[in-house]
């Protein structure tokens, strides 16, 4: 978990490789369906475009299927989900009926004037469409209402580990990869 900018992607993918499992990132699944034209796809941009959050029926109903998939049955590292309440509620409930469990939760913790320039930094090399200014301050604002009180409850289930995510990509990287293997050793 972190903000909008906070590294989530980069980092998810070296801390995936790290321990052999899958990144699933929801907002990957969703510029793939934008690329792809599909009727998913058409659906999420309107809301992505505009810096909000897709519905959670949308967004739950995908990842479902996404953890079925044979490449998570032995574990896997989620990357922007869950963003709200209700898919906190529906994640449980998919690994109950799984049988499987949450091992970690770690937010990346950043500075928001760094992060800022990060993102516009990010809309002029790469040129997505969420990247505007307008736009980024409208998904800071979401994260801040609907997304960042959730590690409260994550941190009340002990399962939150804070991870500083200011500095070189490899040191972040490693800085998570400690952390997690610091956290199952005192659990
Ligand atoms: P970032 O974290 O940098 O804002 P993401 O690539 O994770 O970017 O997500 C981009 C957009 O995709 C979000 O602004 C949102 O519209 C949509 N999205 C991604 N994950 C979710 C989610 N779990 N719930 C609702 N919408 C999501």
């Amino acid at each position: 978990m972190g903000p909008p900018g906070a590294g989530k992607g980069t980092q998810a993918q070296l801390v995936a490789e790290h321990f052999g499992i899958p990144a699933i990132s929801t907002g990957d699944i969703f510029r793939a369906n934008v690329s792809n034209g599909t009727s998913l796809g058409v659906e999420a941009k309107r809301y992505m475009d505009a810096g909000e959050y897709v519905p959670d029926e949308i967004t739950n109903n995908m990842l479902r299927d996404r953890l079925s998939e044979p490449d998570a049955a032995d574990g896997f590292l989620l990357d922007g989900y869950p963003r709200t309440l209700s898919q906190v509620d529906f994640l449980d409930s998919v690994l109950a009926e799984q049988g499987a469990e949450l091992d970690y939760v770690v937010e990346l913790v950043v500075d928001e004037n760094e992060i800022v320039s990060r993102l516009l930094k990010r809309a002029a090399e790469e040129g997505r469409t969420d990247d505007s200014e307008e736009v980024v301050r409208n998904r800071m604002r979401v994260y801040n209402e609907q997304t960042a009180p959730l590690t409260a409850l994550y941190a009340e289930r002990g399962l939150l580990v804070r991870v500083d995510g200011m500095g070189r990509v490899e040191e972040v990287a490693a800085r998570v990869e400690n952390a997690i293997v610091t956290a199952s050793r005192s659990a």
